[in-house]
């Protein structure tokens, strides 16, 4: 299998039409976008630090409605990556935009010049929640953007976020069987976070918003993942990337922001699959092995090992029990015990810990 790579570039909206309640445009404004003639260079530094077997190599233009943006611009971000494409180093270009910000005219261009990949940021397919969040688009948007970008022969990608105003667990779970049925491949999901100077921000101080607590962010992201990987739709991303002003607390006010978020929702979900496994088999005399693939051992230990009481309760303290094997496919876990061996997939455990709205 090869490891995927993105060359990332981030091309804000300047001048932004739309006012998200989330969104702070004076920190956008304020921040340096990527200048078209950066473009080839960039993409020649990263080419070096990737191995050239095994590598898929796509160029990613994030952070904005890029299919807003004037023709003349895109084109001139979209240009130089062709002759990158056309000798075989990249792969292809994703870029992410609005669902409003998509017409045939726009699919014609934007396939003509290499691009593989359209992420729509869909926040939500609730039109109170979007209306709520004033996104200034609607949940039809999405499915006719979503129809168009599939038609078209795109990989379509979707990006939704937890915890918006007025927004509730099941209307997220809704949002992600619409993505599914939409035919998204990919999807990022984002717990809101309150930066400093927004409109939410000033809600919350109002006390008519409150932000998800970090329990019920992680929680929901769990479900979320296991729901998406269960009907093979890849969970790309899973919170925002720490920039400096999160890390450092400068653009933050509240909100669920972890630096570790994706491990802690990983950990939930291996704590589900744990759970699953004492109820099934650990009983006072039966000893019970466990293996999981090496590279799942952070997920399968936790955040600050939050899963190691399960795993000895399970496995008592001997190592022995509890190994690592390459062969055991990724976010499974094979359970040995007497006279009998099965593996724990996460389509079983999706099954079993889903709420109803989900399984299907
Ligand atoms: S989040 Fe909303 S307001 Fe901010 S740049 Fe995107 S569309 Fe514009």
């Amino acid at each position: 299998m090869k490891t995927h790579y993105t060359i990332p570039f981030f091309i804000l909206h300047k001048g932004c039409p739309h006012q998200c309640v989330f969104c702070d445009q004076r920190k956008i404004t304020g921040r340096r976008m990527a200048a078209p003639a950066e473009v080839p260079e960039r993409i020649e530094r990263y080419l070096e630090t990737v191995p050239s077997a095994g590598a898929a190599v796509e160029v990613g233009f994030f952070g904005g409605t890029f299919t807003g943006l004037p023709m003349e611009l895109q084109d001139s971000f979209l240009g130089p990556v062709r002759k990158y494409i056309d000798s075989g180093r990249i792969r292809g270009i994703r870029l992410s935009t609005r669902p409003d910000f998509i017409n045939e005219d726009i699919l014609t261009f934007l396939k003509g010049r290499g691009v593989v990949c359209i992420e729509l940021g869909v926040q939500s397919m609730s039109d109170r929640v979007l209306s709520a969040a004033k996104r200034g688009h609607t949940a039809e948007d999405t499915e006719r953007a979503s129809r168009m970008i599939t038609r078209a022969g795109f990989m379509l990608g979707h990006q939704m976020m937890l915890g918006l105003p007025s927004s509730s667990a099941d209307d997220e779970y809704f949002t992600a069987r619409r993505a599914k049925e939409l035919g998204a491949a990919q999807v990022r999901i984002y717990p809101v976070l309150v930066m400093k100077g927004t409109e939410l921000a000033r809600q919350m101080d109002d006390n008519r918003y409150v932000p998800l607590a970090e329990e019920e962010a992680v929680l929901r992201c769990a479900r979320l993942i296991l729901y998406f990987e269960s009907r093979g739709i890849r969970v790309i991303r899973c919170g925002l990337h720490p920039s400096e002003g999160l890390l450092s607390g400068d653009d933050l006010a509240a909100g669920p922001f972890h630096q570790a978020f994706r491990l802690k929702a990983e950990g939930r979900i291996f704590s589900f699959m744990l759970d699953h496994v004492s109820r099934e088999a650990a009983r006072e005399d039966n000893v019970i092995y466990l293996s999981f693939n090496p590279k799942d051992e952070a997920g399968i230990f936790g955040f600050e090992r939050e899963n190691f009481s399960k795993i000895e309760r399970i496995c008592g303290r001997d190592r022995d029990r509890f190994r690592r094997d390459e062969d055991i496919p990724r976010g499974c876990l094979l359970i040995a015990e007497k006279g009998r061996m099965f593996l724990l997939d996460r389509k079983t455990i999706a099954d079993s810990v889903l709420p109803e709205c989900l399984r299907d």
